[in-house]
Formats: structure tokens, C-alpha cells, sequence
């Protein structure tokens, strides 16, 4: 069972392209307790939270506090618990990591390379690439496989494969690039061209070095790739299901975007899951968009996040715009890097798909 918990709203970043309503609320440590009581009063063995803000080391005590529950929690039932984090690194340290290695929690840093002063400054208006380059040594130290997570302005998209290449240079060997996806970013045919050409030339880098020691793993084309010879979605949502997010104050809700919407309350911490709420939000959640119907490139699109497509567009089942330009720049570019790796027959590529390619690409 996985649960994500939004420790905080709250920020001591204020980057240009950040969606969030930053305020000062912070979850209690009763509420995080009630949360984990929760979660293992489900009885599964294997349990995680995803740790998430605002900032979620604003509030490291109630971190510490989850981390200390969990870990007697599962030691009397011989359990597991995995945790995730992203976190924007200012308050990094060398403490932390070691918390952070003793109970499995996998660091994700927001960092946009050499593109970060551009917008990701301080609530004060300070840079903060200076500020972070030690902790990004740390942290990779800690976690050598510590993914950077990239998301790129409208105004930086000709940078994208320059920043990729940066953060991989700098010892990141996973990138994961989120365009600004604010409602209000106006996203033009020529941006997403130039998103396209970007892509294409991180699909040749890919595939050029996919057999080096270490490889650079772009990990939105990997999801592309895996799904088309898998042949599987590239996401399975099972909104409300798959990981509910408990707000600051204990309620739960579906996923992220939903938080504070009274019409997706599903229950709080205190009294479980209201599974009535829980079925009506799965059960509305299905189904495929209008728009999409006959698209080749279904199976492998995010058109059914409903968080994404409501946050855009107001409604679950409408896939923006702007997704689905972004899906035909991102898509090709995975299948460019897929046919080169073929073609060369890439020792790695082979060993992880080869048994599984589908006859067309036999
Ligand atoms: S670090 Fe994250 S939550 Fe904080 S302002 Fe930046 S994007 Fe928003
Ligand atoms: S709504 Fe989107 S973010 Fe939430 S679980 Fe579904 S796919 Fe993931
Ligand atoms: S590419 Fe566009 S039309 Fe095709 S499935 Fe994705 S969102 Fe729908």
C-alpha cells in the first residue's frame, strides 16, 4: 500500500514556473502517525509513503518521527517500507542522508542544470545553483543513482538537451524532464518543434552511450520504449487507488491535484477510507478520452492522468492541448532512440528487450 503525504505546502523556494498555492500549513505528527497507522491497518507487508511538498524537509521532524513508526511498524510484521522524496536540496545533509540510506528512501532533486537561476530562485530572489553544488556531491555520493528532476520553461525549450547533458556531466546518470505545465504557459507549434528537435538529439546522445559503464538514462523516453515492447500503457493510474495523498490536515484524497476539492474527499486519517468515495472516483475516472479515440499512439500516451488533464483543462477525461503536442514530440524521439539501439543490435538494449521485441521489430 503507498500513500503520499503532502508534509507541507509551504516552500522556502518561489521558482517562476511553480504551480503550487504555497501557504504555512504543515502536517501535524499525529496526523502523519494517524497516516501510517492507516496504512498498515491494511495488512500488506510492503508499504510506502511518497514524501512530498512544498518542501518536504521543512518538516524533517515529522519525517524523522514517520520514519521511527515505520520501521518498529514493519519490524513486527516482517514488512518493507520504501519511500520517495523530491525535494528542491537546500536542506540536504549529510544526516539526512544517512537517515535517508538506513530506511530506503530514494532522493529525486528538482534541478534544471544550468538553466536553475533562470527559475528556480529562493523565496528571497537568491540563485541557487551556487547553493546546491555541494549537496548535489553529497547526494550522489549518498545515491549514486539519484534521479534529477528537470522541468523546462516555455522560454528555455532550445536548452532542454543542453541541460540534460549538463546534469548528466554533472554525475546525474537519470534525468526526467516535466515541461512547464501551468494552464497559463502559452506553448506555440514552433516551441513544440523545437521540443521535438531537442528530444531527437538526446535519442542520438541515448543511443550513442546506452553501452558506456554510464549510460545517460532519459527516463521519459525509457517509459516510451518499455511500453511499446512490453505492450503495456506507459501508466496505470487506477486514480484513488494506486496512491492516495493525504493533505496536511489528515483528509485523503485521489492524487495531488485533487487536494482540497471538496467533490474528491475520500476520507481522512482519523476514520480510513470512505470506500464508496473511493470506487465513484475510480469508476468516473475511466474510460478513454474523446479525442483519442483511433490515435496510434494511445497505449503509450499520459493522456489518462487525471490529475494533468483536470488541472489544465477542468476536467478529468479532456487531454490539453499542449499534452498531447507534447506526447508527438516525445514519442518519435523514443522510437528513434529504440531503432538505433536495434539496428546495432546494443549488447544492453538486447539483454533487456530482446527476448520480448515484438514480431514487427524481429
Ligand atoms: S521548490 Fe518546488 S514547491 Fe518549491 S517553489 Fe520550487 S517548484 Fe515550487
Ligand atoms: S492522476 Fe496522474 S499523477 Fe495521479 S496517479 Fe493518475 S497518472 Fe499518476
Ligand atoms: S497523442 Fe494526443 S490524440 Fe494521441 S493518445 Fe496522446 S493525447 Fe490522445
Amino acid at each position: 500500500m503507498n500513500f503520499t503525504l503532502h508534509l507541507t505546502a509551504d516552500c522556502n523556494f518561489a521558482c517562476r514556473y511553480c504551480y503550487e498555492t504555497h501557504s504555512p500549513a504543515r502536517m501535524s505528527e499525529e496526523t502523519a502517525i494517524n497516516a501510517c497507522r492507516l496504512l498498515f491497518s491494511y495488512g500488506h507487508k510492503k508499504n510506502g509513503f511518497s514524501l512530498f511538498g512544498g518542501e518536504p524537509l521543512l518538516c524533517r521532524g515529522v519525517i524523522e518521527r514517520v520514519l521511527g513508526f515505520c520501521a518498529e511498524e514493519s519490524a513486527k510484521i516482517g514488512g518493507q517500507m520504501r519511500y520517495r522524496m523530491t525535494t528542491n536540496g537546500s536542506l540536504l545533509d549529510a544526516d539526512f542522508l544517512r537517515l535517508a540510506s538506513e530506511h530506503r528512501i530514494e532522493i529525486a532533486l528538482s534541478h534544471d542544470g544550468p538553466l536553475q537561476d533562470d527559475q528556480r530562485r529562493t523565496r528571497g530572489g537568491a540563485p541557487t545553483l551556487g547553493l546546491l553544488d555541494e549537496k548535489v556531491s553529497m547526494l550522489l555520493e549518498a545515491q549514486p543513482n539519484a534521479i534529477a528532476m528537470l522541468t523546462l520553461a516555455r522560454e528555455n525549450v532550445g536548452r532542454l538537451s543542453e541541460a540534460v547533458l549538463w546534469l548528466y556531466a554533472r554525475g546525474f546518470s537519470r534525468v526526467n524532464c516535466a515541461i512547464d505545465y501551468r494552464p497559463q504557459t502559452p506553448w506555440t507549434e514552433e516551441d513544440m518543434a523545437l521540443l521535438a528537435r531537442e528530444y531527437g538529439v538526446l535519442a542520438e546522445f541515448c543511443a550513442a552511450h546506452y553501452d558506456d559503464p554510464r549510460p545517460l538514462r532519459f527516463l521519459n523516453f525509457d517509459a516510451k520504449i518499455a511500453a511499446y515492447i512490453e505492450g503495456r500503457p506507459c501508466m496505470e493510474c487506477r486514480l484513488g487507488i494506486k496512491q492516495p495523498s493525504v493533505a496536511p490536515d489528515g483528509r485523503i484524497y485521489p492524487c495531488n491535484q485533487f487536494l482540497n476539492l471538496p467533490e474528491y474527499l475520500m476520507g481522512d486519517v482519523m476514520h480510513g477510507i470512505d470506500r464508496e468515495a473511493q470506487k465513484r472516483i475510480y469508476y468516473a475516472s475511466l474510460g478513454e478520452p474523446e479525442s483519442c479515440r483511433g490515435c496510434a499512439l494511445n497505449a503509450r500516451c499520459r493522456n489518462s492522468c487525471s490529475c494533468l488533464n483536470f488541472s489544465m483543462t477542468g476536467d478529468e477525461h479532456t487531454v490539453p492541448p499542449v499534452q498531447c503536442a507534447h506526447e508527438r514530440a516525445l514519442i518519435p524521439a523514443a522510437d528513434r532512440m529504440a531503432e538505433l539501439l536495434y539496428t546495432k543490435k546494443s549488447p544492453r538494449f538486447m539483454r533487456a528487450y530482446g527476448g520480448r521485441l515484438p514480431a514487427k521489430a524481429e
